[in-house]
């Protein structure tokens, strides 16, 4: 190319032919320099330009390169007909020419950066979606859609490096983790930045299994706004294509990818889902949820099933925590079929207050039927932070059923944002300034520190099952069990254990001084009936 360019200039320097040729390095890589301007790696961005004399290329070269408005570089490369000896042209002369080239090369240039500012995501400087429906769409016509799988690509708890490291750390993580993933693909692969956390990419069948296991576990490190912090990144996937052979449209196959992975966040929390027909059913039972769910709240569809919180030491039954159930045409339907849709469309609050008023209405009824039921704990998710006067709407809800806010406790689980931290304990205050009794779910999972148990005025902290699960034996279980209770003993609040199994479980805890417990051991999660037998008889015994 550029023959055109360099006629004028091989008459007056009496060159029979001038060529040259830029292009993006073969291997369609850009990544951001340091600077945040763009670069093309992998090969270099290069102009050549070629000299004939009697229509034969030589060996002979010289390179020259030219630093470009900072932006980039441009090699112009001249080459000499065979015969032709360097020493032969003049200085001037070949100056002369690599100026020309670098001219003609810049311009050139520039237009390639318009393209490529085109087909890249302006943030990570990797390829934007354009460019990879181009390059499927390219790739595909010459090779069978079928050999390649598409991939949908979220970072697990991206929030969490925002919040622990800080938005830039955030924004450095998403380029490093986007330089990362443009590493593991191979030539006629290909992987974009869809937007936030999310990517897709391309791959040939055969190097699935190999991308999967990289997605594992992906390591960022040396983030300049935040030095020493380092971070392993795990992902949710979606794959399309995997099973079936699939000639559909890149569109097309990419939405099989995308409901796999929100599916793997949400409903299966698996790091990996391959989609097939049966996740359809699932993605369409979701929107079914969500459209369904409003009347079912009116119908009294959401119900609290009841388990038992028990003294281990004596046997008594000191609380019920509830669990929501959705009753619908007979059939009994669990909350991680749909708490995480309805988690996602924001309708969460929503479903706890329902859960509240019904517990309302089951506590007021064996308070007419002459019976004590003990304290029962409603969960609230951190979603219910953020509603205005929450906290007033929750004591109106009791109020209007005839109860006292002492019948009631609060679940709330731990927060890992700072700015959600101020509001949680603002919340629980005026809770408890209501009278309601405060319980911290989970505790010991997620970002949960000890810290927060001083800060917050709970009443019980609630150790989580995975602790318990590894009781008795487990070194580091036994250890977090050990000051947790010791701490909140010094500071008044209780320790309850969850997900109590066995009655080695019940000893051990015991033995670490964590008294109350609730778990299968002593009973699932029961209905109001089943629970109206655990007050009137309550059927425990106690441990030791
Ligand atoms: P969670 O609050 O941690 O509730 C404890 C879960 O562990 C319950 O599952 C319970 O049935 C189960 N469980 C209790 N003891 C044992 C045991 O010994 N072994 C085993 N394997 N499991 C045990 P469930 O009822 O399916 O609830 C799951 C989660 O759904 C709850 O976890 C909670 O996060 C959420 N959830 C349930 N109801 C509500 C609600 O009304 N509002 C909100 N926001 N979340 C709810
Ligand atoms: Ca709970
Ligand atoms: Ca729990």
């Amino acid at each position: 190319s550029g023959q055109d360019d360099f006629r004028g200039l091989c008459e007056a320097v009496g060159v029979a032919k001038m060529y040259y040729d830029v292009f993006l390095g073969g291997q369609d890589r850009y990544r951001n320099l340091k600077n945040g301007k763009l670069q093309v790696v992998g090969n270099e961005q290069q102009g050549k330009l070629v000299l004939f004399d009697n229509g034969h290329k030589t060996g002979l070269s010289k390179s020259y390169t030219y630093y470009y408005d900072k932006l980039d570089y441009v090699h112009a490369y001249i080459e000499f007909e065979e015969g032709i000896k360097e020493e032969d042209l003049d200085t001037d002369l070949l100056d002369a020419l690599a100026d020309f080239v670098y001219t003609i090369t810049s311009r050139r240039n520039m237009r390639l950066m318009l393209d490529f500012s085109e087909v890249t995501d302006a943030q990570t400087g990797i390829p934007n979606m354009i460019f990879v429906i181009r390059k499927y769409s390219r790739l595909t016509a010459r090779i069978p859609a079928d050999n390649y799988v598409v991939l949908r690509i979220n970072i697990k708890n991206f929030r969490f490096i925002n919040e622990t490291a800080g938005a830039h750390a955030g924004d450095e993580a998403i380029s490093k983790y986007a330089a990362k993933l443009l590493g593991f693909i191979e030539e006629d692969e290909g992987v974009c930045r869809m937007g936030g956390d999310n990517f897709c990419m391309f791959v040939k069948k055969d190097n699935l299994d190999s991308m999967l296991s990289k997605l594992e576990s992906v390591s960022l490190t040396d983030f300049s706004s935040a030095p020493g912090v380092a971070f392993d990144v795990a992902a949710w996937v979606g794959v399309s294509g995997a099973n079936a052979s699939s000639e559909m449209p890149f569109g097309a196959r990419l939405e099989e990818a995308s409901l796999g992975c929100e599916l793997a966040k949400t409903r299966l929390k698996k790091n990996v889902v391959f989609f097939d027909h049966h996740l359809s059913e699932l993605g369409a039972e979701g929107r079914e949820t969500v459209g369904a769910f409003r009347p079912a709240v009116a119908n009294h569809e959401f119900q609290p099933f009841f388990q038992a919180k028990v003294d281990m030491r004596t046997g008594l039954l000191v609380g019920f925590e509830a669990l929501c159930r959705w009753i619908r045409g007979g059939q009994l339907i669990f909350p991680d079929k749909f708490i995480p849709v309805l988690e996602k469309e924001g309708l969460i609050p929503e479903l706890d207050m329902a859960i509240l008023n019904e517990t309302c209405i089951a506590v007021k009824k064996w308070l007419e039927m002459g019976l004590r039921p003990p304290r029962i704990s409603v969960n609230f998710s951190k979603k219910n932070l953020f509603i205005p006067e929450i906290e007033e709407k929750i004591l109106k809800t009791v109020i209007d059923n005839g109860l006292e806010p002492s019948h009631i406790e609060i679940e709330i689980t731990e927060t890992s944002k700072e700015s959600d931290y101020e509001r949680l304990i603002d919340f629980v205050n005026k809770l408890k300034d209501m009278g309601f009794h405060i319980s911290v779910d989970d505790f010991g999972t997620g970002y949960s520190s000890i810290s927060l148990i001083h800060n917050i005025d709970a009443d019980v902290i609630k150790i989580d099952k995975c602790f318990v699960d590894k009781l008795p034996g487990d070194k580091k279980s036994t250890v977090l069990i050990e000051s947790v209770v010791s701490i909140v003993d010094r500071l008044n609040m209780s320790t309850i254990a969850e997900g109590v199994e066995t009655k080695e479980q019940g000893e051990a805890l015991l033995a670490l001084g964590c008294h109350l417990a609730q778990g299968y051991y002593y009973s699932k999660p029961v209905n109001f009936e089943a629970a109206t037998a655990l007050i009137e008889n309550p059927p425990f015994e106690p441990i030791g």
